[in-house]
């Protein structure tokens, strides 16, 4: 036990912190504004007021530095919160490498996930509004779980399209996320005018995150007392998702330790931003300098394949244009395990900051990211979900070139969740049946083709 074998970092209750971070006034430049899709203007909060509550959308649009986690959120927060940060020591003995590995452990949330994070307060401020239904789409299904969880906290309805191909793959969920008191469809559905464009030309369709959100956004859009919720990319959502690194990096404090490298993976950026922006914001004031790199799918690869320009959030183009990296609202990913990081944008805010160059991008294809998660099942007992195998594939890289050069680096990883409804994608790679995909950027330049002409 001499050089500390100290495995996790807890903190007290009291511990928790009580302010969301907001990184925004702490950036060189503002994020460019979202669009109204018909005008092109800058869209105000009445654009949005169809879809969301009056305070999200003040929180989607703030300029304060922090802004205080309500009591009764924190109160549910506290179900799990705060969670665990882990040092991989058995990881680090199998790699061989010189390199201290840590990992903030999201998995121990209702939803086996970080998305409660958000959900929470999400579900509080609609019913508070006096909503009575949320709609809402999910890939892998931790979304719509976390929603379904967080509506029976406050007794709204549930109705939540789940895209195909995880529909099919990962019945479990659907399962979950009834016990939880929600309502699931298969994604494109027969009870959405977009649901039945989509069948109408290919009826085994598979569905995608962008498909889900035009269903469930035209659903929320039809009635006052029914609103929408979004698992990811919104400013609100990253906000929110925060409280991950603000814990993290009070743990590193405990440690005395500073991270050299942050890695996380990204589908819509809120688990990545939630953990590194408070680190941002360090680095920014010049007390660390942590290199912050995001790692997306290969199959999906927004940041590192797409292009910086206007595009619909969703399919149909039923939402304000947002500049953000994009593979272009068409683009229908290969139905690649990692349901989560399967969305042809990425979030508005995280394209900004990319664009900065205040972090780096990656890409890496899914058999190499099931290797590393199978690697860190064996050594420290936690079956990842599909989505953070790809940062602890990236984990692994940094820590074998530690291995090579010698460099003691303190690498941070986000392990946003556990995989233990995913166990199909699992049985996929272990019977040697798993894939890489490796479309050719063909593929990627013919959805972009059908960007939004905007002179912007
Ligand atoms: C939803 C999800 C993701 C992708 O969403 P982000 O907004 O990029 O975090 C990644 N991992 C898990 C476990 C998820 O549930």
């Amino acid at each position: 036990m001499a050089d500390g074998l100290r495995h996790k970092v807890v903190l007290d209750e009291s511990e928790m912190p009580t302010q969301w971070y907001n990184i925004v006034p702490d950036l060189p430049s503002p994020p460019p504004p979202a669009l109204h899709p018909g005008t092109l203007q800058p869209a105000g909060p009445d654009d949005f007021a169809p879809l969301f509550p009056m305070e999200l959308i003040l929180q989607e649009v703030s300029t304060e530095r922090y802004i205080d986690i309500p009591e009764d959120v924190q109160d549910v927060y506290k179900l799990w919160r705060p969670s665990p940060l882990y040092r991989a020591h058995r990881l680090e003995k199998a790699l061989g490498t010189p390199a201290r590995i840590y990992y903030k452990y999201e998995g121990v949330s209702p939803a086996g996930s970080h998305k409660p994070n958000t959900a929470v307060p999400q579900v509080y401020y609609n019913a508070k509004a006096g909503v009575r239904k949320l709609t809402t789409e999910t890939g892998a299904g931790q979304w719509g779980t976390a929603l379904a969880f967080a509506c029976a906290q406050y007794g709204l309805e549930c109705e939540v399209w789940q895209v195909g191909a995880s529909f099919d793959q990962k019945p479990y969920r659907r399962t979950m996320i009834e016990t939880f008191g929600g309502t699931v469809h298969r994604s494109p559905s027969e009870l959405t005018a977009s649901g039945r464009a989509q069948l109408a030309e290919r009826p085994d369709h598979p569905g995608s995150l962008g498909i889900a959100i035009s269903e469930a956004v035209e659903v929320a859009a039809q009635s006052d007392d029914v609103k929408y919720a979004l698992g990811s990319v919104l400013n609100h959502v990253l906000l929110h998702q925060t409280i991950i690194g603000e814990e993290a990096l009070l743990q590193f404090a405990k440690l005395d330790e500073t991270p050299d490298v942050i890695v996380g993976c990204t589908g819509g950026g809120s688990n990545f931003g939630g953990l590194t922006f408070p680190f941002l914001r360090e680095k920014m004031a010049g007390r660390m300098s942590p290199t912050i790199r995001a790692v997306e799918p290969a199959s999906c690869p927004s940041l590192t394949k797409g292009v910086y320009a206007y595009d619909f959030g969703d399919t149909a183009g039923l939402t304000p244009l947002m500049k953000m990296h994009t593979l272009g609202h068409g683009f229908v990913p290969d139905p690649i395990h990692a349901g989560g990081l399967r969305y042809h944008g990425m979030s508005p805010l995280l394209s900004h900051i990319y664009e900065l160059g205040l972090i780096e991008a990656m890409s890496v294809p899914q058999t190499e990211c099931f290797a590393a998660a199978v690697q860190f099942a064996r050594t420290e007992g936690i079956v990842p979900a599909p989505e953070p195998t790809h940062a602890l594939a990236a984990c692994i890289r940094e820590a074998l070139a530690c291995k090579e050069s010698g460099e003691e680096k303190v690498i941070l990883t986000a392990l946003c969740g556990h995989g233990h409804l995913d166990l199909a994608s699992y049985e996929a790679y272990l019977s040697g049946r798993m894939v890489d995909e490796n479309p050719d950027d063909a593929r990627f330049t013919e959805a972009l083709a059908d960007l939004p002409k905007v002179d912007a």
